[in-house]
């Protein structure tokens, strides 16, 4: 992975979609710069008796529109600037799917791989005492992300609750249905980025059925090997890397036996019936549809005239580099950018929210159906961009988003 630095790719994305909508000097600024951020250390106590001093961060990117909203990552590579980047693209993400809220983003400096589960129930717990007094249900809603998941989100609600004295289940998102979790959060994040696939099959005139690949193996890209077929009606998922190796099956891998191995064994390698390939051969498999559901600028200058796809769907946060935008634009590569394509998840979220604050539950069926609504609503609404203003879709989708938060602030007085 080349050295970019996230944070000025977010920024000059502001830069590119502010220029075309006409945004004054002052909003700009005010778009390019977090409007609060917090920087603590948390004293971990580690199971061989020693005391462990981790760094961690939350941001508040902006909350014209709501109050912040985005994950915590446990990450051996955070820094302020991934954070800052992460936060920022959540407020566009919020935007484009039009939902009443924010953006923000949270990580701690930490190898999670290499802690016990008490040492991760310590972190967390301490992530939130250093944090408690920027939280709140109506200020900033923080969720899962990179190695923290729906037990990271019960420790810390829990901690929270402690501190505030009070139930306040709608603090944190992605929880156990049993601590006011929502049906529908697991799949959500896949969910969404299956549904714009089938719009863009249908408007390109793929077939959903063909071939498809999956780069990183965590929650979403499990999601979206099993709900491509389910939604979609079909296809064969051929190529699969996560971060120890890759894999190929010509012949098609069968995704529910795929997830059954990597939840077991920790990992795909070694696969029944799979060819060991390299890292790239994944993002290069000749394939119909290409889900990145890794990490940050995995798609680069380096790689990205070698791609196959027809249909790049970013479920992973900023996988694609300015440089490679340009190029699988003119390559005719249509990519449906993560602030669209990986929005589902933030929309459970906000649908687990609303259900925390009148405790009342909705079925499964219902969760789904809102969800497909709004994701096929936000499509459109950034194709009628690419068509309008004539640009690349992620410029499309930053235009649709940037806009909305502007006028917010507007609205406010605050530019
Ligand atoms: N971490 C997810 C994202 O990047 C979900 C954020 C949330 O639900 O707040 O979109």
């Amino acid at each position: 992975m080349e050295s970019y630095n996230s944070f000025n790719v977010a920024q000059k994305q502001i830069l590119d979609a502010a220029k075309i909508l006409n945004l004054d000097a002052a909003t700009i600024d005010l778009l390019s710069w977090p409007q609060n951020e917090v920087k603590f250390t948390i004293p971990v106590r580690m199971d061989n008796g020693s005391v462990k001093i981790f760094h961690a961060w939350r941001i508040r990117y902006n909350t014209a529109r709501g109050p912040a909203k985005g994950g915590i990552r446990f990450h051996p590579d955070e820094t302020v600037d991934t954070i800052r980047a992460l936060a920022c693209w959540m407020t566009w993400k919020t935007a484009v799917v039009d939902l009443p809220l924010g953006g923000g983003k949270g990580g701690v400096l930490c190898d999670p791989k290499s802690m016990s589960l008490r040492e991760l129930e310590n972190l967390s717990r301490g992530y939130i005492r250093g944090v408690a007094e920027h939280l709140g249900i109506d200020k900033d809603i923080p969720a899962p992300d990179v190695y923290t998941n729906p037990q990271t989100m019960v420790w810390m609600m829990d901690e929270y609750e402690t501190i505030v004295h009070r139930h306040q289940p709608g603090v944190l998102t992605d929880k156990p249905l049993q601590v006011g979790g929502t049906q529908g959060r697991r799949d959500a994040t896949a969910r969404g980025g299956v549904v714009t696939v089938g719009e863009a099959c249908k408007i390109l005139g793929v077939n959903p059925k063909g071939k498809y690949a999956i780069q990183g193996f965590g929650n979403a890209g499990q999601r979206a090997a099993l709900l491509h077929q389910e939604l979609l009606g079909g296809g064969t998922l051929v190529a699969v890397s996560d971060s120890r190796g890759a894999i190929y099956n010509p012949k098609g891998f069968n995704p529910k036996e795929l997830v059954t191995y990597k939840l077991t064994s920790g990992s795909i390698v070694g696969f029944p019936g799979s060819a060991p390939i390299s890292h790239d051969d994944v993002l290069e498999a000749d394939v119909e549809v290409l889900y990145p559901a890794a990490l940050e600028n995995s798609i680069s200058e380096r790689n990205a005239s070698k791609i196959k796809a027809k249909i790049v769907c970013e479920l992973a946060n900023g996988p694609t580099t300015p440089e490679a935008d340009e190029i699988l634009y003119n390559n005719r590569v249509h990519v449906i950018p993560d602030i669209l394509a990986s929005a589902g998840g933030v929309t459970v979220s906000y649908f687990e929210m609303v259900q925390d604050s009148y405790s009342f539950f909705w079925d499964e069926d219902v969760v789904h159906q809102r969800l497909d609504q709004k994701l096929t609503k936000a499509y459109h609404s950034v194709q009628e961009a690419i068509k309008e203003k004539k640009v690349h879709p992620r410029l499309a989708a930053m235009i649709v988003g940037v806009a909305r938060v502007a006028e917010a602030c507007k609205l406010r007085g605050w530019v």
